[in-house]
């Protein structure tokens, strides 16, 4: 048995990913920013505009990420333009 990963399903799809793939897990990936190993298909939605992805661990984190990024620049600007303050 060893490090033998059971009871996962693998996914050797490179890209392109739909709700099918979730919760199986990519063994190699190679991109331009590095290779990544053993990543998790997951399914995330932004809470603020409802916008959904689907796609590696890293990926979906980059997506969560930017959303909060942006829905945060928004709203600064909307509070920005109500009451003059800033932080
Ligand atoms: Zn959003």
């Amino acid at each position: 048995m060893g490090n033998e990963i059971q009871g996962e399903d693998i996914c050797e799809k490179q890209e392109g990913w739909d709700a099918s793939d979730v919760g199986k897990r990519i063994p190699k990936r190679v991109t331009s920013q590095g290779t990544y190993f053993n990543e998790m298909i997951v399914e995330v939605f932004c809470q603020m505009c409802g916008a959904s992805f689907i796609g590696p661990t890293r990926e979906a984190g980059g997506f969560l990420g930017g959303h909060e990024c942006m829905h945060a620049w928004e709203i600064s600007q909307i509070i920005g333009r109500e009451d003059g303050l800033h932080e």
